[in-house]
């Protein structure tokens, strides 16, 4: 694959803009962060299972999702951050107080989430394919490193794709609700393309202390098509 110019995760065009342009296709579209709202859930909340069970998704998007949507709302209320997308208020997060690191990271990182899900094991488009297969080798290669850094991440937090500024994708953890996108020491930095959330409350109902099978599972859910689109969108 002829890699090109990697519009910098970190640039003006993906962090005010992001995902704006063209569209693969509807499907793939992922949600603008823009205006800081919380999104909507466009599953049934068991049209996950039996990877992911009703009760876990229930309480995970309506009670914790939310919970971070709520807090981030109010402590930006009557600040500038009203009116800096998320994206862009994470590349400086270290000025910030902890709540805003915290419930911004909340917010944007479970939209993700939902997002990285669909009730349907797809394919991984070409586009993608032959990216993992650049940058780790093959497809089961990237799995393994990906599935072996969400397995023992010590303690809650996610593991991630990203996308390094080089153009280049790496696995990456983070812990709490931080994400790659933050100006944080010790974060590898990029552009999320796939994440997965590692926190007990993502699994415990279902697997109890058993993260391993959990992030094994989620590999029949992945929605290769917005990682691809996201990908797209930020080499073009
Ligand atoms: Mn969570």
């Amino acid at each position: 694959m002829k890699r090109r110019k990697f519009i910098s995760a970190f640039g003006t065009a993906i962090i005010t803009a992001p995902f704006i342009g063209a569209v693969v296709s509807q499907a793939s579209e992922p949600k603008s962060f823009e205006g800081h709202q919380f999104p909507g859930f466009d599953y049934n909340f068991n049209a996950f299972e039996p990877y992911i069970d009703a009760q876990t998704m229930e309480i995970h998007y309506s009670k914790h999702h939310r919970g971070y949507f709520e807090k981030f709302t109010a402590a930006a209320e009557g600040t500038k951050l009203v009116d800096i997308p998320l994206e862009q208020i994470f590349t400086q997060i270290s000025e910030y107080p902890v709540t805003i690191r915290d419930n911004a990271g909340g917010l944007y990182n479970h939209t993700i989430f939902w997002e990285n899900m669909i009730p349907a094991k797809i394919e991984v488009p070409t586009e993608l394919e032959q990216a993992l297969e650049n940058d780790f080798g093959s497809i089961d290669a990237f799995k393994e490193q990906f599935g072996t850094a969400a397995k023992t991440l010590f303690g809650s937090g996610w593991a991630w794709l990203i996308l390094h500024e080089n153009g280049k994708m790496a696995v990456a953890t983070t812990h709490n609700q931080d994400n790659p996108l933050m100006n944080i020491a010790g974060i590898k930095r990029g552009l999320p393309l796939l994440g997965i959330d590692v926190w007990e409350h993502a699994y415990y109902l279902n697997y109890q202390n058993n993260r391993a099978d959990y992030v094994d599972n989620f590999w029949n859910i992945v929605n290769w098509d917005v990682v691809n689109y996201r990908l797209h969108q930020a080499l073009v």
